[in-house]
């Protein structure tokens, strides 16, 4: 039995691991997954193809960095056009942010 590299105490088991990317299925890959933390573990061939699956989706390249600007009193965030598409956000539309944390921001469509 292999020990986790994460942990070092649990034990890797192989099995199929669903994978979920941004709430989405991506779907369900070899892996192995530590007995003890959880924590899981792929192939790199496995790795390609989720990395395929992920752009076939349109999920690949979500996550950006973005700047603050101000506008009048307020600071504005720039929501770029591959998330207004995923999260299909309209011009005018209520949401509504929130801290979860000191550096975490959560903005619910
Ligand atoms: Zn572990």
């Amino acid at each position: 039995m292999k020990k986790c590299y994460m942990c070092g105490k649990g034990e890797l088991k192989k099995k199929m691991i669903p994978y979920k990317l941004y709430g989405v299925e991506v779907g369900k890959y070899k892996g192995e997954k530590c007995t003890k933390c959880g924590e899981v573990f792929y192939s790199e061939e496995e790795f390609d193809r989720m990395t395929k699956k992920v752009k076939e989706l349109g999920l690949w390249g979500l996550e950006t960095k973005t700047k603050v600007t101000k506008v009048g009193n307020s600071l504005d965030i720039r929501i770029n056009k591959k998330i207004v598409e995923f999260l299909n956000i309209k011009q005018g539309e209520e949401v509504t942010v929130y801290p979860e944390s000191k550096n975490k921001l959560v903005i619910t469509v």
